[in-house]
């Protein structure tokens, strides 16, 4: 199973979801990846599922999302 993106601009298949620059659940295994191609800089949105390395993570992003929108960074 591939953790990656493929860029609609330059056709790009080594973006990882891993490296998103936003994320929104759609549920609890999947999600809405937004990131930039590093290699054409398009910004590349995509529904995939969530790799089990980001399960934790997304656990706690949850709970700052239900603390406050938009919070972090
Ligand atoms: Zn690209």
């Amino acid at each position: 199973m591939t953790d990656n993106l493929t860029c609609p601009a330059c056709k790009a298949t080594d973006l990882d979801v891993c490296k998103y620059d936003s994320m929104m659940v759609l549920r609890k295994d999947t999600a809405l990846f937004s990131l930039r191609c590093p290699h054409c800089g398009a910004s590349v949105s995509s529904v995939h599922a969530i790799p089990a390395q980001l399960r934790e993570e997304i656990r706690f992003a949850a709970i700052e999302v239900g603390a406050g929108m938009g919070a972090g960074e």
